[in-house]
């Protein structure tokens, strides 16, 4: 049995202690608000129709499928880091060639209060812990 506030400290101490691993976070981008734009001009097609407008309704279905057409920006999630002299990159290698350094997991997690590392353990981290001769607690992220 291995006491919780021991599990506590020895868990805070590997995460605060790892400095080998950039901390990667992961960014939601919300993507392109084109399906709104599509569903008006749309609407706005349909109002034409109504209104016996049949040139204008084909203009603005026409307008629609071109839209559809296009590059579209899904919602997604992107990863980056965090350089302290640039901020949040996208790509570490610039970064890395100019001797920057990266904030590393260890850093990011002492920055965190109890909420914060609770919640980072909980969605970023499988934490595992075993007694050989002493308690000993891996991470992986
Ligand atoms: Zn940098």
């Amino acid at each position: 049995m291995v006491p919780m506030a021991e599990l506590d400290a020895s868990i805070i101490e590997g995460m605060e202690t790892d400095h080998a691993n950039p901390h990667v976070y992961s960014e939601f981008v919300a993507g392109d608000n084109l399906s709104d734009e599509i569903g008006k001009v749309r609407e706005r097609g349909a109002e034409a129709m109504k209104q016996g407008d049949y040139s204008g309704a084909k203009d603005f279905m026409r307008q629609a499928e071109e839209l559809e057409a296009g590059p579209r920006i899904a919602p997604h999630f992107e990863d980056g880091f965090e350089c302290h002299e640039c901020g949040r990159v996208k790509d570490m290698v610039p970064c890395l060639t100019k001797g920057h350094k990266l904030v590393t997991e260890g850093e990011y997690f002492a920055g965190l209060d109890t909420d914060g590392r609770r919640d980072e353990l909980a969605q970023n981290w499988i934490v595992s812990a075993y007694r050989v001769d002493r308690l000993v607690v891996t991470s992986c992220g």
